[in-house]
């Protein structure tokens, strides 16, 4: 940097234009903004559609950053699954929706306890620790294994298939329910859908939202709650965000749906309020 006044150091300094150099900052950042706990999980909810209510939340991570802002799974989640600190991460997000999970089923009036889903990177689903890790959480919290269910990419699958078909089974062995998260946007997805112990299939949003204007999308998302039924899984529809496409997915009888439409992601306050019974 030239030395030309108070401020110099920024002028040419490199490190402020070099992305090398910018990640590695970040990263540093990350790794000590989860050790100092500063990530926070917000939940999105998932509408049962025959009923129009809540049947569980989604845990989307967010970094609460000292100087930054709120920062979004955009800004961080692929640096953290580069840098293998996505194993960190997730097992705090992991843990921290089943606590949060454990104390809703314990404090809300609901007769159905509100289901948890937690989304899995392709890292997570081939860290040999993965079903350990899950196991350990449940049972911290005592939360039943049939309320979590585990979101894991089309994609993640099918970095290794045979690895991923055996830690599956031994989650499924847990008795929690596994999803196939952006469904439709990776390849093999029949196959898969035969060969994995599926639960559910998330129809991404890629295709929900064409619906109602793209006549390619609506066969799409037709086939793909055709075919999760045909064998015998759930249709879960993301990012309905019009009341065009919440009726459109009700009519082909999709089962579970979240988007904007219903609500952004909230903070686990916003969710207590929602579940919670008005008193008037
Ligand atoms: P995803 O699992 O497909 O999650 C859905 C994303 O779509 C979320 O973005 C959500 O806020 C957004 N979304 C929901 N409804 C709508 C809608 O109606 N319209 C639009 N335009 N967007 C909608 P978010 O929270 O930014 O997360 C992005 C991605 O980051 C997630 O995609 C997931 O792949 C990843 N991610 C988030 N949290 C975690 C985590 O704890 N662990 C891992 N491994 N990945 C995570
Ligand atoms: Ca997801
Ligand atoms: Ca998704
Ligand atoms: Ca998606």
């Amino acid at each position: 940097a030239k030395a030309n006044g108070r401020n110099s150091w920024n002028v040419h300094d490199p490190s402020e234009t070099d992305p090398a150099i910018n990640r590695m900052r970040l990263l540093g950042e990350l790794r000590h903004g989860i050790e100092t706990k500063q990530l926070r999980v917000h939940y999105q909810p998932r509408m049962d559609m025959s009923t129009g209510t809540i049947n569980s939340v989604e845990a989307l991570v967010r970094w609460e950053h000292p100087t930054r802002g709120l920062l979004q799974p955009i800004d961080f989640i692929d640096l953290a699954e580069e840098s293998g600190l996505i194993r960190d991460l997730g097992t705090w997000v992991l843990q921290e929706a089943i606590r949060q999970g454990t104390h809703w089923a314990q404090t809300s009036p609901r007769s159905e306890p509100l289901g948890i889903a937690v989304n899995l990177s392709t890292r997570q689903l081939l860290d040999p620790h993965l079903v350990d890790t899950v196991a350990t959480a449940l049972e911290r919290y005592d939360f039943a294994p049939g309320l979590l269910t585990l979101e894991i990419t089309e994609t993640a699958l099918m970095e290794n298939p045979a690895t991923a078909l055996q830690v599956l089974t031994a989650l499924k062995s847990l008795g929690v329910g596994l999803a196939i998260d952006d469904f439709g946007t990776g390849y093999a997805s029949l196959t898969y859908l035969k060969d994995f112990p599926i639960d559910e299939l998330k129809i991404d949003r890629s295709f929900v939202s064409g619906l109602g204007s793209n006549d390619g999308d609506n066969a799409i998302v037709q086939s793909c709650i055709q075919l999760a039924h045909a064998v015998g899984i759930r249709a879960v529809a993301e990012g309905v965000e019009t009341d065009h496409q919440r009726t459109t997915l009700l009519t082909l009888g999709c089962d579970l749906a979240q988007g904007y439409h219903y609500s952004k992601p909230l903070t686990p306050e916003h969710i207590t309020t929602w579940i919670t019974p008005r008193q008037s």
